[in-house]
C-alpha cells in the first residue's frame, strides 16, 4: 500500500496546492480520479463547532486547496458531513461557519449538504454489522474525497481517515451505534465494517497541526507539518501513526482491522514523497485512556474498574444539555444547583465509557478521570 507524505509547515494555500498536486501525481493525476464535469463530494472532519485553530476539525486551507484543483475538473462540488450531536440545518450552518468551511463554500460556489436523510448500505462481509446507515449524499457519491484530521482520540487512541468515515452516519444515529457496540473492540470492528462498505475515491490527512492529549476535541494543538494522501484509509492512517510515533498495535482500530482481516499488522506501507525523518514526533502526548484497550483479555469487571471515566467539571458546565442529548446510554441528567443553575451529572452505572460527552461538550467541561487503582 502506498501513501504520499509531503512537508507543509503551515496552512499556506500555495504550498498546500503544490503538495496536493504532487500527491495526486503520485497516484496517476487528478484527471484519472475525476472525469470532467463529474459531481464530487468532499467529507471533512467537522466533529463539532470549533474554530480552525483549535485543531479539532479539518482545517479549511487544505480543503480550499483541494477545491481549487477540483474546479479545474468540475463545477459540481458538495461538502457533506454529519457532525456529532443533533444535525438540524441551523446547527449544521453554525458548524460550517465556525470551522471556516462556509467561507470556502461561498468563495468557490461549493454546495453544503444540509439534507440529513440516510440510506442503508449493505455490508455482506461485515464483521459485526451487515449494514451501515449512511448520509444519502455520501451513499450516492461516485467520487468522494475523505479529508480527515490527524488527532488523538480518547476512545480510539488516534483518529484519521478510517475513523472519519464514522461521520457518514447522521446525527444521533451515531449515539445509537455507540449503544449497539458498547465496548471499544466491537465499536472498532463496526468502524472497520463502515470502511468495508464505503471506499473513498481518495483520502487526505491534515497533519499540519495535529491534536494531542485528550482528543478528539479536548486536546491541545501541536505542530507536525505534513499533508498525507492515499487510496486506502488504513494505509494513510498507518503513515499518520508513524508520524505521531505510535505503534499501530497500540491503536484499537488497527487491532480491529487486523482481527477482521481488513488491514493485517504486517501490511506493508510504502511512503512516497518527502523524507519523513524530520517530521516524526518524539513527544506526542497520548490520551489518558490509551493503554486500557491493551487489557482486553482481562475480566470485564476489572476492565470497567480500570477504564478512565468521564467527569463533569461543575464550574465549567453551563448546563446546555448537549451531553444529555448525545449520551448513547441516556445516563446523564441535568440537576439544579442551590443557585438555580443547571449542571450535568453522570450516573455511572450504565456509562459505557464512549466519551461522547467529552467529545461534544462545547466548553470542555467533561474531563477524563483515571481510576486511582489504575495508577498502581
Ligand atoms: S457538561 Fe458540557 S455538554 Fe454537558 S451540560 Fe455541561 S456544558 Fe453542556
Ligand atoms: S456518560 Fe459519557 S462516556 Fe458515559 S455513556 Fe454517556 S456519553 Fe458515553
Amino acid at each position: 500500500m502506498n501513501v504520499s507524505v509531503y512537508a507543509c509547515p503551515a496552512y499556506s494555500l500555495p504550498d498546500l496546492e503544490q503538495a496536493l498536486i504532487r500527491i495526486f501525481q503520485d497516484f496517476g493525476g487528478l484527471e484519472k480520479m475525476v472525469p470532467a464535469g463529474a459531481p464530487v463530494v468532499i467529507k471533512p472532519n467537522l466533529v463539532s463547532k470549533r474554530p480552525p485553530h483549535a485543531a479539532a476539525t479539518t482545517h479549511p486551507a487544505p480543503v480550499e486547496a483541494l477545491v481549487r484543483l477540483l474546479k479545474t475538473r468540475t463545477e459540481d462540488i458538495t461538502f457533506a458531513e454529519c457532525p456529532g450531536g443533533l444535525n438540524t440545518p441551523a446547527i449544521l450552518e453554525g458548524v460550517y461557519k465556525t470551522t471556516g468551511m462556509k467561507d470556502v463554500a461561498l468563495r468557490y460556489g461549493v454546495k453544503i449538504c444540509l439534507d440529513m436523510t440516510s440510506e442503508r448500505l449493505h455490508c455482506p462481509d461485515g464483521y459485526v454489522s451487515k449494514n451501515v446507515d449512511t448520509l444519502s449524499a455520501i451513499a450516492r457519491a461516485k467520487i468522494f474525497f475523505n479529508v480527515a484530521k490527524l488527532k488523538s482520540h480518547a476512545l480510539t487512541v488516534m483518529t484519521g481517515c478510517a475513523k472519519n468515515l464514522f461521520g457518514v452516519i447522521p446525527g444521533l444515529m451515531k449515539a445509537e451505534m455507540h449503544a449497539r457496540f458498547p465496548d471499544i473492540h466491537t465499536f472498532c470492528r463496526f468502524v472497520c465494517d463502515i470502511n468495508r462498505t464505503i471506499t473513498p475515491t481518495f483520502n487526505l490527512l491534515d497533519a499540519i497541526t495535529v491534536m494531542e492529549g485528550n482528543g478528539p476535541t479536548g486536546g491541545t494543538p501541536k505542530q507536525l507539518g505534513a499533508l498525507l494522501g492515499g487510496t486506502n484509509t488504513f494505509a494513510v492512517d498507518a503513515a499518520g501513526a508513524m508520524l505521531l510515533g505510535i505503534d499501530r498495535k497500540e491503536i484499537p482500530l488497527f487491532q480491529a482491522a487486523h482481527d477482521s482481516g481488513l488491514f493485517p499488522f504486517d501490511t506493508p506501507v510504502v511512503v512516497w514523497g518527502d523524507s519523513v525523518e524530520g517530521l516524526v514526533l518524539s513527544d506526542f502526548v497520548l490520551p489518558d485512556t490509551h493503554s486500557f484497550h491493551l487489557f482486553r483479555n482481562m475480566p470485564k469487571v476489572l476492565q470497567k474498574l480500570l477504564r478512565p471515566s468521564p467527569s463533569i467539571h461543575k464550574k465549567n458546565c453551563i448546563g446546555c444539555g448537549e451531553c444529555v442529548r448525545d449520551c448513547p446510554q441516556k445516563t446523564i441528567s441535568l440537576l439544579c444547583t442551590k443557585q438555580g443553575k443547571k449542571r450535568a451529572k453522570i450516573h455511572y452505572k450504565h456509562c459505557i465509557r464512549c466519551y461522547c460527552c467529552q467529545e461534544l461538550c462545547p466548553v470542555q467541561a467533561v474531563k477524563i478521570k483515571r481510576n486511582p487503582v489504575s495508577f498502581l
